[in-house]
């Protein structure tokens, strides 16, 4: 997958054992079994590889424990599936192979994982979790804790009333970094810059100034203090108030449970939040329960329709040799002036917002001149991909993505991009590079020295996404191209 994520990187294998010893190592009580999550639009011989490699690996473990005589370690075997129909067969492939194998060390729960991928469909989520509770019982598992990885917010009602244990999430934090503050009373996410007044009492809101948090978050000033607060102060407070909303919500969930009132607070839950109202009319639909029977009766405010997810095929098994330039390539010959633009999340890159931004300003503004522009993205994976060949596969089904730390994935991506404008020098006339993301930037800014390239926009120092979006940026890159237009007539 991602090198960073490579353990392999820091030396360690991963095998089911190192990796029973790396949590065990953390002081960790209760370990789930090494695994391997399923992404939206996998292709289907990866997705069986996948599962079949997180059961054997589940196997392994408990076999480990039951070697070591460890009966103390708590273990949660994690299951997986895209569907209902997949995870009971994985559950059931799953308790097979534990009895075909001899394995006696009991489980001590189970926990759900490939959940966030599907996260916007909550449908999906709720025909999982429900298949997976009714296959454990039927395995005669009822007994045992059930965890849910990455899902928790809206949902977490629900979820536990259809028989969940634990969560786990880190969206409070995530929703941090854009500044999405959740509303107490709306239980909506606004941006903390634009709130007139902060109606919240927990022990973040009670004691900050919203005015003070917007003039440091409005501030040009980095890396220090400002009215003697960091700006990164602002994004924890923010990151802190969220998580606390969620805590509440799970201290609201028990008190229900223990005065037998969780049906009445799902329903109040709902009117509330809107997502939790989509899960709870999808549920109703489902099941004969008394939660179903109550829910029904309920008039609830109708729910916006969800957005649809763009779906693409995605294989994580792409070799970064898996695309590589024909030798006698040779760049388009009415395409003098190169433009190196950043990959993209959507494939193929040309239907990505950021390629569209670019295109759109430069045909607006170039007086014709698009046409002699030659666009070669940068992929964190493979290096450079000139336009002709983004429609290809693998170009457009892998999913990489490349980040700072990933030092020999700048440094790979640095060396191709190297050799393309080293090689195809002759043909350009010059040579732009349009880049603000981080890692993208340092890939390029690597090779300025012999390879004379003009990287826009000038001195970024910052690189938010953002950044590439700005008025003032994407001018500095049609302004430059346009006084670089040799008149070819
Ligand atoms: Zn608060």
């Amino acid at each position: 997958m991602n090198e960073e994520f490579d353990l392999g990187n820091l030396g360690l294998d991963t095998s089911p054992e190192t990796i029973f010893d790396l949590q065990r190592g953390f002081g960790a009580d209760l370990i789930a079994t090494l695994d391997y999550p399923l992404p939206n639009g996998i292709i289907e011989k990866e997705a069986k590889q996948r599962m079949e490699r997180s059961i054997a690996n589940a196997v392994a473990t408990l076999k480990l424990l039951e070697k070591r005589d460890d009966n103390t370690t708590q273990i949660y075997v994690v299951l997986h599936g895209r569907n209902q129909d997949e995870i009971v067969w994985y559950i059931r492939k799953l308790i097979r192979a534990i009895h075909e194998q001899g394995v006696e060390r009991p489980i001590n729960g189970f926990a759900i994982g490939s959940l966030v991928p599907r996260r916007n469909s909550i449908p999906t989520i709720i025909d999982i979790v429900t298949a997976a509770k009714n296959e454990i019982k039927e395995q005669g598992f009822d007994k045992l804790p059930l965890h849910i990885f990455g899902i928790a917010s809206e949902l977490l009602p629900l979820l536990v009333y259809l028989g969940f244990d634990s969560f786990d999430t880190s969206t409070y934090a995530q929703m941090a970094r854009n500044l999405a503050y959740i509303h107490p009373q709306d239980c909506k996410q606004h941006n903390i810059r634009k709130l007139s007044k902060l109606e919240c009492n927990c022990i973040i809101c009670k004691d900050i100034s919203l005015r003070k948090i917007q003039a440091v978050l409005g501030s040009d000033v980095t890396h220090r203090k400002i009215k003697g607060m960091y700006k990164s102060e602002c994004y924890a407070a923010v990151a802190v108030h969220n998580l606390i909303l969620q805590l509440n919500t799970m201290a609201e969930i028990r008190e229900a449970l223990q005065a037998d009132s969780l049906v009445d607070f799902i329903l109040e839950f709902a009117e509330k939040h809107e997502k939790a109202r989509v899960s709870l009319q999808y549920y109703t639909g489902l099941a004969n329960t008394h939660l179903a029977c109550a829910a029904s009766r309920v008039h609830f405010t109708p729910i916006q329709k969800e957005i649809p997810q763009p779906s693409r095929i995605v294989s994580l098994n792409v070799s970064d040799n898996a695309f590589v330039l024909p030798v006698d390539y040779t760049p388009p010959r009415d395409k003098k002036m190169l433009l190196i633009l950043p990959c993209s999340y959507e494939k193929p890159y040309t239907v990505s917002r950021s390629f569209k931004f670019v295109e759109s300003h430069l045909k607006t503004n170039l007086n014709g001149n698009y046409d002699k522009v030659h666009i070669v993205f940068i992929s964190g994976l493979f290096g450079p991909v000139p336009i002709e060949f983004v429609q290809q596969p693998p170009l457009t089904t892998y999913d990489y993505h490349l980040t700072t730390r990933n030092k020999s994935g700048i440094q790979r991506v640095s060396q191709r991009l190297r050799n393309y404008v080293l090689k195809h020098k002759s043909h350009y006339d010059s040579v732009f590079a349009y880049v603000t993301s981080k890692p993208y930037r340092i890939a390029v800014e690597n090779l300025t020295k012999d390879a004379e390239i003009m990287i826009l926009p000038p001195n970024t120092r910052r690189h938010s996404p953002h950044e590439f979006y700005k008025k003032e940026n994407i001018y500095s890159l049609v302004d430059t191209i346009s006084t670089n237009i040799t008149d070819y007539e």
